[in-house]
């Protein structure tokens, strides 16, 4: 995130905006955000990544997916003992034991199933189950490994890997490095959620769809995320032998999908693209919320990755674009957003945007009238009018997310509290929280590179700040990092706040206010 510089002439994909009074559109939005954060199925969490937790212990995003103790909860509401694969591991009897061993068997029956009751309704015909079978990879593995797509079962060749091969129609993953080390880092869930990725492209081989070699690298990643998220939903919704994904595996599984995300500035014929962290967390939502059939639709509407609509030159950047944490930073942010609010809020009256101020101290006070908390360490001071961010929160976010839109994130959603508000806004809790989360990306969509149509142009007088390739990445880790994933709910789940800042980036005011 430069700036400023000149936008130049490349065309985004389509993004309606209207920019319109916003007076009196809040009780839509309370609809529109409740749908999605009230879900029953949700498993109450033991143990979370709540603001106050993060405050009390270091003050930052720290833990960001180290929640690997409190996943895979059962209907009873007790966790789990998810080791202790008693009679040998089904797939292979010999190899070392894993903690997920259990669930990932009972996963992989469960993604037969959900492939044998949901092909006929995707594409007509029967599944064919996966004829190669699943196989563990290890240092020392006794027994064969299968060969084929140049690979000629050597461990070596599947180190921190998984993968699917049309030819022979199986699996191999990395048992010994990848899998156990994401298991202990982002939970249980998330092996399984790998697994289903890589049953997605079983669902795209010769054998099956032969889409295989039809489509750009990125399109086939994307639908196979899209596929482990229509799982995922399903594993969500139906439970799984009696477990159930909690918000943590969920997040879990999110920031294991971006773990294994593309460097920014891949191209999309990269033969190991995947898409950046918000293409693949979009494809996943897709899948999640629409189900196999939204993933089916990307064979007729390719996505189009928002990463690869930076220029060559932005891609190449040796620094991927970040501001130094500094004084000149938050300027740049604060007269942004300054800039792109003003021109936005009409509430039949002059309406200043809020300056912004930095306290020293971790906890954030206003100097007069009442604190009104965004997030630890963002406030919003109505008597007045100002933002208020702790620095040294902020820096925490900024070297550990890593990146300069982190931060950006932080004051942003501490803007978006003063624009609600301005405009009379009802909401409250995690509603009000996921607005300011929606409107944080209608701000984003705002300042990417290629939007020719902003909100107010860049120019001499009013230069405007640039997204830079990973900006937007960073605006999922950090909305990923602030959600709830108790039952509080005071902020929104991680999951409802990536999907709520995605439909500001990509659909702007109607993303955030209309149904
Ligand atoms: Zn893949």
């Amino acid at each position: 995130m430069p700036g400023p510089t000149t936008m130049n002439g490349q065309r985004r994909p389509s993004r309606p905006r209207r920019v319109a009074r916003l007076i009196g559109v809040t009780a839509i939005a309370a609809l529109l955000w409740t749908s999605c954060s009230d879900s029953g199925a949700l498993v109450v969490e033991v143990g979370s990544r709540n603001l106050d937790e993060v405050d009390s212990a270091n003050g930052g995003p720290d833990d960001v997916g180290d929640d690997a103790d409190n996943e895979l909860i059962d209907d009873s509401g007790s966790r789990i003992p998810i080791g202790d694969f008693d009679d040998g591991f089904p797939l292979d009897s010999s190899k070392p034991g894993r903690s997920y061993d259990r669930f990932l068997i009972d996963a992989i029956d469960d993604i037969e199933r959900f492939w044998t009751d949901n092909y006929s309704k995707a594409y007509g015909g029967e599944y064919v189950e996966l004829r190669g079978g699943v196989h563990p990879a290890y240092p020392g593995r006794d027994s064969d490994l299968p060969t084929g797509c140049q690979f000629v079962g050597n461990y070596e060749d599947v180190r921190d890997n998984a993968f699917y091969c049309d030819e022979g129609d199986f699996i191999v993953y990395d048992d010994a490095g990848l899998f156990p080390e994401f298991a202990d880092e982002f939970g249980a869930a998330t092996v399984a959620v790998i697994m289903a990725h890589e049953w997605g492209h079983a669902i795209q081989s010769s054998t099956r769809r032969d889409i295989l070699y039809s489509f750009a690298t990125t399109t086939l990643e994307l639908q196979a995320d899209c596929f482990a998220g229509a799982w995922a939903g399903h594993v969500q919704e139906n439970g799984l032998n009696g477990y159930r994904f909690s918000q943590s595996d969920i997040t879990g599984a999110l920031l294991g999908l971006i773990q294994i995300g593309d460097a920014p500035g891949s191209t999309a014929y990269d033969p190991t693209a995947h898409g950046s962290a918000f293409d693949r967390v979009s494809a996943f939502q897709d899948g999640f919320t629409g189900g196999v059939v939204s993933c089916v639709d990307y064979e007729s509407n390719e996505p189009v990755p928002l990463q690869f609509g930076f220029t060559v030159e932005e891609l190449s950047r040796p620094n991927p674009g970040d501001f130094p944490f500094g004084d000149e930073m938050f300027t740049a942010m604060r007269d942004d957003l300054m800039v792109f609010w003003e021109a936005l809020v009409d509430i039949g009256e002059p309406w200043s945007a809020p300056d912004l101020l930095l306290a020293d101290s971790r906890t954030v006070k206003c100097a007069t009238g009442a604190t009104i908390s965004v997030a630890v360490g963002v406030a919003w001071c109505a008597a007045d009018n100002t933002v208020m961010v702790s620095s040294p929160i902020t820096k925490q976010y900024y070297d550990l997310i890593p990146g300069d839109f982190a931060v950006a994130y932080l004051i942003g959603i501490g803007y978006a509290e003063a624009v609600q508000s301005a405009i009379g806004s009802n909401l409250e809790a995690s509603d009000r929280a996921l607005l300011n989360d929606c409107l944080v990306g209608m701000w984003s969509g705002d300042i990417l590179p290629f939007n020719t149509d902003p909100v107010v142009p860049d120019s001499e007088t009013t230069p405007r700040i640039v997204l830079s390739p990973g900006d937007l990445d960073e605006a999922i880790r950090t909305a990923l990092s602030l959600g709830d994933t108790d039952d509080e709910r005071s902020m929104g789940t991680p999951f409802d706040k990536v999907d709520a800042f995605r439909q500001g980036v990509l659909f702007g005011f109607d993303g955030c206010f209309a149904a």
